[in-house]
């Protein structure tokens, strides 16, 4: 790499600081569009928090990794506008790919089976009934609640902006156990309390769901379309620097001009962070290049939770569905039931959602019939919280009620938590942050307008990701972040 200082004389015209979905998205897009592009990640490969990991002949997801919308999503936008096809194949399963397990208050377990893309038919309804004990009536309200959403432009969507998503659900007087079922789903797509949870965020992600079904998945592991987007960057002249940690923006007459690595210094006439606002603002160019106001609502955003979980490698097929959420009545959170568990109070069920990807693409196991799964607990993002051990531990105790044979088919478990996400992600800035699962938290206040402008106050700084610039949730958030960030560097720099 070069360390020139002539600011006429930029290495790239862009570079981009992080290789999560939000900035390959950008990335390749600029590049599409004729820009040299440098992408920077501090770890191997592309992908950040939903990067695929190859160890011993399997395949797997570091972290989560199951894409909503299924089908007419932003990553087939970005597959179909890059012309990659060809190397990434996008899965949508058939059949009863989830099972739900609910406890219901007299105790036990019911569960219910259905396909990831729900069509509303007798069987579906006759499960409903069975597993929440839902009535005729309270599937008629059930009906209305989604129809609602169906039926909303954009417009009315965005309205909802200031809205949060308890007082948006509670007039439809839907039953207890649908009730449980919606913020359950909520926390899990979000991983945000339902009562501050914008519901602009959350109609538009369950319209689609209900349009587009939920749990795409990409052949060879969820990482795969970030990565065919890192050599798609390199394929068109840039570059893709990867094991390379950004330390510091370089600002020269009030701009942002390049960046400093622990390798060299990378010049470029944009520089788009997807490294999270914070860690952008107050670390890597400082709180000094920005007006006071700003550094001041960056510093207080809110992280959306962490979660936590185990990565498990089993000799056998212990699971036999691919999406497994887990809950009670108890289980959904608000930011009193959460403040609750923080203090040590826990529901009877924590919230857990596993994942099987190998249910997904059989070909991730290094052996036929083995398995992968990641089970997966809600907590807080602080690096330093003990939170994430005690739920991984509840958790356990009761997939293993469920599963019981997971204990002699185990071969491989991985624990992580917080501190890992912070660690293979974003750096820890603000106390008590780096460990968030999505971002910032979409909650009333941090949506729409109230979210960060991805053009920052500082020319030619700009942010991409699940902190600025898109809707939706986790990687769908951060794929539609970059297109509009693609947009705008692209016209800026023309
Ligand atoms: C356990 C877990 C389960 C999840 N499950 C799902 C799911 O099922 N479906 C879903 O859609 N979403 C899921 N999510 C959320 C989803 O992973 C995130 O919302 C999304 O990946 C965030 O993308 P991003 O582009 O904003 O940034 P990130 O993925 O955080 O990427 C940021 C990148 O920047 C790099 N970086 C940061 N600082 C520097 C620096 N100084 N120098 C160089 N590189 C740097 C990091 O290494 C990283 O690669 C899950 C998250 C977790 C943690």
């Amino acid at each position: 790499m070069a360390h020139r200082t002539d600011p006429d004389d930029a290495d790239f015209d862009v570079v981009v600081i992080g290789a999560g979905y939000g900035g390959v998205t950008t990335a390749a897009l600029c590049a599409h569009r004729g820009k040299r592009v440098a992408l920077i990640d501090k770890t191997p490969r592309a992908g950040g928090k939903t990067q695929t990991l190859h160890r011993k002949g399997y395949r797997y997801e570091m972290f989560g990794a199951v894409g909503i919308p299924a089908v007419g999503s932003r990553f087939h936008e970005l597959v179909d506008e890059l012309g990659i096809g060809d190397r990434v194949e996008l899965l949508v399963p058939e059949g009863e790919q989830a099972a739900v397990h609910y406890r219901p208050p007299e105790g036990g377990w019911r569960t219910l089976r259905s396909p990831l893309r729900q069509t509303g038919s007798e069987e579906e309804l006759a499960g409903l009934r069975r597993v929440f004990g839902a009535t005729d009536e309270d599937l008629a309200r059930l009906g209305e609640f989604y129809l609602a959403m169906i039926a909303m432009s954009d417009e009315e969507i965005t309205a909802l902006d200031e809205v949060g998503a308890v007082d948006f659900v509670t007039p439809f007087g839907l039953s207890t156990g649908l009730t449980s079922q919606i913020y359950s789903t909520l926390n899990m797509l979000f991983v945000a309390p339902v009562d501050r949870l914008a519901a602009s965020e959350a109609a538009l992600v369950l319209r689609n769901m209900v349009l587009g079904g939920a749990g795409r998945f990409h052949r060879g592991g969820y990482g795969q379309v970030a990565e065919a987007c890192a050599e798609f960057v390199e394929e068109r002249g840039g570059r893709f620097l990867t094991g390379t940690r950004v330390q510091r923006i370089l600002v020269e007459d009030g701009r942002a001009v390049g960046v400093e690595t622990d390798k060299g210094v990378v010049r470029a006439a944009a520089v788009v962070s997807n490294a999270g606002v914070q860690p952008t603002v107050l670390r890597l160019v400082g709180g000094e290049s920005f007006p006071a106001e700003y550094v001041e609502h960056v510093k207080g955003l809110e992280p959306s939770w962490a979660i936590a979980g185990v990565r498990y490698v089993f000799d056998a097929r212990v699971f036999d569905a691919a999406l497994i959420p887990i809950f009670s009545d108890q289980s959904w959170l608000d930011s009193d039931r959460f403040a609750a568990m923080e203090a040590g109070e826990w529901p009877d069920v924590p919230l857990i959602a596993v994942d099987v990807a190998s249910e997904f693409d059989p070909g991730l196991v290094a052996e036929a019939g083995h398995q992968v799964a990641n089970i997966q607990v809600f907590v807080s993002p602080d690096p330093d919280s003990d939170m994430g051990a005690e739920a991984v531990r509840r958790a356990r105790v009761v997939v293993e009620e469920l599963y019981p044979e997971i204990r002699e088919h185990t071969i491989r478990t991985e624990p992580y938590g917080a501190r890992q996400i912070s660690r293979m992600t974003r750096d820890a800035t603000m106390p008590g942050t780096g460990g968030e699962a999505v971002g910032l938290a979409q909650v009333v206040g941090q949506v729409g307008r109230g979210k960060p402008d991805p053009r920052t106050p500082l020319p030619g700084l700009y942010l991409v990701g699940c902190d600025a610039g898109g809707r939706g949730s986790g990687t769908h958030q951060a794929v539609d972040s970059g297109f509009h960030v693609a947009d705008m560097v692209v016209d800026d720099l023309s």
